[in-house]
């Protein structure tokens, strides 16, 4: 089995850190400009995934940017800054700003027939860890051309708090914690109740600036959301819930025993009403159930055992870390394009870039 692995690509540098200041639009604009090519790459990957899937999704670049645009007016009403800051991020970036909006709402757009994300998110509490520190875990999931774009985006937003995320290509920041010591995981979920609203991509940047963890929640809740996110939101003292989001339900999970896991399927009854094609998200469940189980087989967890969770191959190839690159199913194709474990007690960020069972990981600092 090991020569199967051998298809994720090994990284022999860090992804690229990228510092930026200032207000959201000025902030994009420095993203734009330091990730110019893998911002442009990832927008011509999606118009080549639409162009690859017209006859399923009956939807051309040209139809999915009318579209996106419908959704604009609910994101400028509640969220200004962040529209801003994808205005600076297409400027930055030398792209029309119409390609980099669509980019941002292609799950919406697409009615999430890209059913991409199959991403996990696990945590800790200090009681669980060794050391006393509060972890929280998440493995990318994506189409495999995004990988080259992934980075870590350093920020000392003018009215915001400072953050440290992980992103890729042209999306906003959304993975990742604040200098309030609130870090944000987020998995696709499937809904069947999305409609044009605020973004969820939009929304779950919001959270990035949250200062409180009922704050992040509301943030997550707000009116006229387009959909839903599972968001895992973990806080240094040790509290952690999954908010469960649809466009018109939520629910907020806890945990008794200082460990939180979530993958693309709703954990909770009344949210499992509101999901669609429940039989797709097997894999998912397979994902929960094994990283739970490996979460209970320590009591005390490390860096190093919560790395080893994230390089899990059970159910090959849908598994934790994600090799499922079958060429012949585009809207399927999909690998962990990075695996990340952030030290919300050090303010820290482990990253690996690519399949974690086949790349080191490197450190990040929030710069606070
Ligand atoms: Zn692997």
């Amino acid at each position: 089995m090991q020569n199967q692995f051998n298809n994720a690509p090994v990284h022999t540098a860090p992804p690229p850190l990228i510092e930026v200041s200032g207000s959201c639009y000025e902030m994009g604009r420095q993203i734009g400009e330091a990730a110019r090519e893998p911002i442009q790459k990832s927008v011509a990957s999606a118009r080549a995934l639409i162009a690859a899937t017209v006859d399923k999704l009956q939807l051309d670049w040209e139809q999915a940017k009318l579209q996106s645009r419908k959704y604009l007016p609910f994101a400028e009403e509640k969220y200004p800054q962040y529209v801003d800051e994808l205005r600076g991020i297409a400027a930055g970036a030398n792209l029309a700003f119409d390609d980099l909006v669509t980019l941002n709402v292609m799950e919406a757009v697409t009615m999430d027939a890209l059913h991409l994300t199959r991403c996990t998110s696990f945590a800790v509490s200090q009681e669980r860890s060794e050391n006393g520190h509060v972890y929280a875990a998440h493995n990318e999931d994506w189409t495999p051309d995004d990988e080259d774009g992934v980075m870590v985006i350093s920020a000392r937003p003018e009215k915001e708090p400072p953050f440290l995320a992980m992103t890729y290509g042209g999306l906003l920041s959304n993975v990742g914690f604040n200098a309030h010591g609130i870090a944000q995981l987020i998995n696709s979920v499937y809904p069947i109740d999305a409609r044009i609203g605020i973004p969820r991509l939009v929304v779950s940047r919001a959270v990035l600036a949250a200062k409180r963890i009922s704050g992040a929640m509301g943030r997550i809740l707000i009116d006229h959301r387009e959909a839903g996110y599972n968001h895992l939101l973990v806080h240094e003292s040790g509290e952690m819930y999954s908010v469960e989001a649809s466009a018109r339900k939520f629910e907020v999970l806890s945990t008794t025993d200082g460990t939180l896991t979530h993958t693309n399927h709703y954990l909770d009854p009344q949210m499992k009403l509101v999901e669609k094609n429940s039989y797709e998200l097997l894999s998912s469940r397979v994902r929960y159930f094994r990283a739970c189980r490996l979460l209970r087989q320590k009591e005390k967890h490390t860096l190093e055992s919560l790395q080893a969770i994230q390089k899990d191959h059970v159910n090959f190839p849908n598994s934790i870390c994600n090799h499922n690159m079958r060429e012949d199913h585009p809207l399927d194709c999909e690998k962990t394009i990075n695996a990340l474990v952030i030290d919300l007690t050090a303010r820290e960020m482990h990253l690996a870039w690519g399949n974690p069972c086949q790349n080191q990981y490197y450190t990040y600092r929030l710069n606070a």
